[in-house]
């Protein structure tokens, strides 16, 4: 597996575990060339899944692409990359069952936003700004209006951030 600090094309296996549900093993590696950690699961591959993007553009699902996507709205946020990974899980799942072997971005979009919005409401603003695609202010105090109507109690503590 390659660094993904260095790109040193070896890595070495420290730990191998299952995960809490027993639906993949977690590894700690260890990267020889600049002493880098960093984690990866093995899972099994269900079906593979098509994602249509707009203009009728294809491209494989890529679970990690999900977890790229959240962990970078949870930057610095209290949420720990084993929650991230869990709710993750819980997306891929809902896309299986949903059957379909095309599945449209915005389907994804809108199951990753349902999941934020349980882990951490800063981290589902910041994803639902890019998401949503805001231009101007009015477009995103528009958002946390609906935001506080839809979900009485949890409005983000600006003041706290
Ligand atoms: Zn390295």
């Amino acid at each position: 597996m390659r660094c993904p600090f260095c790109g040193n094309e070896d890595s070495q296996v420290k730990d191998s575990r299952p995960t809490d549900d027993y639906s993949a093993i977690r590894r700690r590696r260890a990267c020889p060339g600049c002493g880098g950690r960093f984690t990866t699961f093995e899972r099994i591959q269900l079906r593979d899944i098509t994602v249509l993007k707009s203009g009728a553009k294809r491209e494989p699902f890529e679970r990690e692409k999900i977890a790229r996507s959240m962990q970078i709205a949870l930057s610095k946020r209290p949420v720990d990359s084993d929650q991230i990974d869990k709710a993750v899980s819980g997306i891929v799942r809902q896309l299986e069952s949903l059957g379909d072997q095309e599945i449209p971005a915005s389907k994804i979009g809108s199951l990753v936003m349902n999941a934020l919005i349980e882990l951490d409401i800063v981290g589902y603003i910041r994803y639902a700004s890019v998401y949503k695609d805001f231009r101007k202010p009015e477009d995103f105090n528009a958002f946390v209006e609906e935001l506080k109507s839809l979900h009485p109690g949890k409005q983000p503590k600006i003041a706290a951030e």
